[in-house]
């Protein structure tokens, strides 16, 4: 799977369809044409590539193993503040 802007630290949300770049400062769409990323893509922090998070199901819900108590999670959850955090 090719990675998007969307799944970059770089990537500041603007609304539902579109973000911006904090490195190039220009507009990046969240899906479809131009949506790819750049070589300077940076994993951002999310549920989906902690490896407290296991179990995902079609729809990237799964379970999260890092806290105190197990619970369930999307997958595109930001995780930047979570303290169970985890890259993987
Ligand atoms: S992939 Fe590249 S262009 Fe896209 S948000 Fe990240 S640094 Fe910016």
């Amino acid at each position: 799977m090719s990675m998007r802007h969307y799944d970059c630290k770089n990537y500041i949300n603007l609304d539902c369809e579109k973000g911006m770049c904090a490195v190039s400062k220009g507009f990046v769409p969240i899906d479809g044409e131009g949506s790819q990323a750049c070589p300077q893509f940076k994993q951002a922090e999310k549920c989906g590539n902690c490896k407290n998070f296991i179990n995902s199901d079609k729809y990237g819900v799964g379970t999260c193993t890092g806290l105190e108590k197990e619970n369930w999670a999307y997958a595109t959850c930001g995780a930047f503040a979570c303290r169970g955090y985890a890259a993987k």
